[in-house]
């Protein structure tokens, strides 16, 4: 094989954490070999381009999980990173708000994993501090939270792809993963008749992550199971209702944190995600049901044993994503002023979660080690905040293997 096809790492997937692998491995060896591919014709075209923007604090996540550590971590270095690079960022704060009192003690608990996790600034607060920090919110209690903000993540990730290419690492788009073989002492990937070799291979494949691994070999307990969340947008003269981030309080049964506004970078305000079963993996409107992606889900035994276990939930939630009014009511929990009127129909996203096999959504990242392969396999929400945490962690796992 000649040079341009022989590497030290190869890392799939050009999202927010693949990049940050390739980012935190060119600066951390100098004259190693990286190459960065990915199937779609740009960077962060799926989960890194359509979530929410939030940069999250770390409020939600049980203390000592990865997640809580790499959160941390790496909201600090989201935000370092877009003003060094010029892209829009904003320590906006946001409030949870608890409408009812039987969510006073998640409530509780939440400041309490926000004091484990180092936050600062944050602070319980009543009805009438909600009203002066979000004049249209309602609740009965709040936690204020300094740290949340939002991030332009499909910017950070054009500005880091174009670092990294500055910096010598090849990011190679249009470029398909559809094979692994394991040579003697090398890693070789194809993209049909292309291939490259590689000492390391790191799995970032998001959506794709549970066939990579498969790919490769890996026996892994982790199926993804697509979720798909649909937001709406207020209209121009309901924005004004919402000054920053306003969340309701988590339902600790699921891994998704509720419908809630969000002003973005570009001053819009979002609501929503919902949370729903995705008919295919990565398509944003006009779904048809991919065949291949909802059979592989409904094969799988862990999806078996949720749906046994959440199937009343789940439903409630496909009737929600259908009707813009049940929508609305649940936003006017937290916002009394909003009507059927108010909201406008907004963007798309599909989470990749981990779902193992007696039916757990797993809560926590998961990075799975196997011969010359790193596969990243949970990495849902806050894993844009994480990103640069996230790389720099998998970065390590890789060096040691070189
Ligand atoms: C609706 C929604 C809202 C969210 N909100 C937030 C939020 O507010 N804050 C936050 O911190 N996080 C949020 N997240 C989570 C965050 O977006 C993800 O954790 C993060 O983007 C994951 O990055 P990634 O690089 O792993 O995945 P991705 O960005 O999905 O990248 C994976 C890449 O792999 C490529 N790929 C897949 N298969 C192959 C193959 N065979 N060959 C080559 N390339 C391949 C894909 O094309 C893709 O570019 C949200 C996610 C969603 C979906």
């Amino acid at each position: 094989m000649n040079d341009e096809r022989v590497f030290d790492v190869c890392v799939v997937g050009a999202g927010l954490i693949g990049l940050s692998v390739a980012l935190a491995l060119s600066r951390s060896m100098s004259g190693i070999r990286i190459v960065v591919v990915d199937k779609e014709d740009g960077v962060a075209r799926h989960q890194s381009s359509h979530n929410s923007g939030v940069v999250h604090s770390g409020l939600y996540y049980r203390p000592g999980s990865l997640k809580s550590r790499l959160c941390a971590e790496g909201r600090r270095e989201i935000y370092e990173m877009c003003a060094e690079y010029g892209v829009p960022a904003s320590r906006t704060g946001k409030l949870v708000i608890a409408t009812r009192e039987s969510e006073l003690s998640a409530l509780s608990e939440l400041e309490r994993r926000g004091r484990a996790a180092g936050l600062t600034g944050l602070e319980r607060i009543g009805p009438a501090e909600i009203r002066e920090r979000e004049p249209h919110a309602t609740g009965i209690a709040a936690l204020q939270v300094p740290e949340a903000g939002v991030a332009d993540f499909p910017g950070l990730a054009r500005e880091m792809s174009a670092v990294l290419q500055t910096e010598g690492v090849d990011v190679r788009t249009a470029w398909s993963l559809s094979s692994i073989t394991h040579g003697p002492s090398r890693i070789v990937a194809t993209n049909g008749d292309d291939a490259i070799e590689a000492s390391v291979l790191v799995n970032c494949a998001g959506l794709h992550s549970d066939r990579v691994a498969a790919m490769a070999g890996v026996d892994s307990d982790i199926k993804i199971v697509p979720f798909r969340g649909e937001y709406y947008r207020l209209k121009d003269d309901a924005a004004r209702l919402v000054n920053a981030l306003i969340y309701p309080v988590p339902d600790p049964r699921f891994p998704f944190l509720g419908v809630h506004f969000t002003r973005r970078v570009d001053g819009s305000v979002e609501v929503g995600p919902n949370a729903v079963l995705a008919l295919a993996r990565e398509q944003y409107r006009n779904v048809r049901p991919n065949v291949h992606d909802m059979g592989e889900v409904i094969a799988s035994r862990g999806f078996r044993r949720l749906a046994l276990r959440h199937g009343v939930s789940g439903v409630s939630e496909l009737v929600r994503s259908r009707s813009k009014r049940l929508y609305a009511r649940q936003a006017r929990r937290l916002v009394p002023a909003i009507t059927h009127d108010s909201l406008i129909q907004g963007g798309v996203g599909v989470r990749a979660q981990a779902i193992a096999r007696d039916g757990a959504l797993v809560d926590d990242f998961v990075i799975e080690r196997a011969g010359g392969t790193i596969h990243v396999l949970n990495a849902p929400s806050p894993g844009a905040t994480a990103s640069i945490a996230i790389g720099r962690h998998v970065a390590r796992m890789a060096r040691e293997m070189l």
